[in-house]
């Protein structure tokens, strides 16, 4: 494979920022329902899921993917839907982690985690994000609304670790449905290696009925927490790092919080994303994307690929998590299953 060429006119978004990292949801389907992005009622129902050739194939995913690394991009993150779902996605890790310089990671469920993890470890994937939002049993099934138990997620988790991957675990938190289980969660991982982080409840998409008071501010996660099993605040490992980063004082390792809406990072923000059929999205909260497959699909070339890129980037002013407010709630949005987390 011939090297990527950095563009040394790396370029930079309206605001300065520039691109480094890539999302690419390699699916909009799921076999859970979390109810804050997936609800039954609506994706079981009326929901138009992506027919099978309008996804991007593998291929078209590392064009692109080497056209984004030319302007910048260091990180590649899977994700969906559930990207485990896809066929064949360590074989897309493994393409992906030879034809670029990228760190390959990949966010997931952890459903089908304990089945593929050894293949994405030896695929090439640099570490796993499991999302996990309650070691309780009742609250976890109620929360994924399919049912799907608490210890398949932490065998999965199990099962990544002794494959070799670093493990993450995310947590969204919702007021009144799982934060009594906060201190549950630390307790669990505190010890473990994996990084817990807990994810304030945002406004993404149009069907999970958002309301600021079902947010459970990170400041309130850190006070609760501290009051435990006491924490203390860790430097970032970079700047945009989205996480802040504590440590438990006794030694048992590292938490973080991501205050999304409460503590907004959009002047750091460096994430382009696409969504499974191809479109690009400048911001988790955008509703108009620019569409890489018809561009790919009528033959363009790396050049072409890399200039309509920068044009877009360029043109970049989103700060959504900045100006949210409740009215801005209402604004047409697209969902997370659809963009990728
Ligand atoms: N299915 C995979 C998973 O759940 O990890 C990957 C896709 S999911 C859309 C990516 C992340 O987005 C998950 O950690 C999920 O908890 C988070 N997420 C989904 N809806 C959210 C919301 N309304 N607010 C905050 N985080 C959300
Ligand atoms: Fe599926 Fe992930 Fe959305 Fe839950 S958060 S419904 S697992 S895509
Ligand atoms: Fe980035 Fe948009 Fe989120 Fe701000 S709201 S941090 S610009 S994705």
């Amino acid at each position: 494979m011939i090297p990527v060429v950095v563009d040394t006119r790396a370029v930079t978004d309206a605001m300065r920022r520039p691109v480094r990292d890539l999302r690419v949801s390699v699916t909009d389907r799921c076999n859970f329902r979390c109810r804050y992005c997936m609800p039954a009622e609506i994706f079981n129902r009326e929901y138009e899921f992506l027919k099978r050739d309008l996804l991007l194939s593998f291929e078209e995913i590392v064009i692109l993917a080497r056209a984004f690394e030319s302007l910048g991009v260091q990180k590649i993150r899977l994700t969906g839907g559930e990207p485990l779902l896809r066929k064949g996605i360590e074989q897309l890790v493994a393409m992906l982690a030879g034809a670029t310089g990228c760190e390959v990671t990949l966010t997931t469920n952890g459903s089908l985690l304990a089945r593929k993890a050894e293949a994405l470890a030896s695929a090439g994937l640099a570490r796993v994000t499991v999302s996990l939002d309650s070691v309780d049993e009742a609250t976890f099934m109620a929360m994924n609304d399919v049912g799907f138990p608490v210890a398949s997620v932490l065998s999965g988790i199990e099962v990544a670790s002794r494959a070799g991957l670093p493990v993450k675990v995310n947590a969204v938190v919702k007021r009144g449905v799982n934060d009594s289980g906060v201190v549950d969660m630390a307790r669990h991982f505190r010890g473990t290696g994996h990084i817990l982080r807990f994810i304030e409840y945002m406004d993404v998409g149009a069907t999970n009925g958002w309301r600021m008071d079902d947010v459970v501010p990170a400041a309130e996660l850190v006070r609760t927490i501290d009051a435990e099993f006491p924490i203390e605040p860790v430097a970032p490992n970079y700047r945009g790092e989205v996480a802040t980063r504590w440590r438990y004082v006794d030694g048992a390792g590292e938490i973080g919080f991501i205050a999304s809406v409460t503590q907004p990072f959009c002047a750091t923000c460096t994430r382009a994303r696409i969504s499974a059929e191809g479109m690009l999205y400048t911001c988790l909260f955008a509703f108009t994307g620019t569409d890489f497959r018809r561009i790919l699909r009528s033959g363009a070339g790396q050049k072409e690929l890399i200039r309509t890129i920068r044009r877009v980037w360029k043109a970049r002013d989103d700060r959504y998590s900045e100006i949210r407010s409740e009215a801005t709630v209402d604004i047409p949005k697209i969902e997370m299953s659809y963009i990728g987390g």
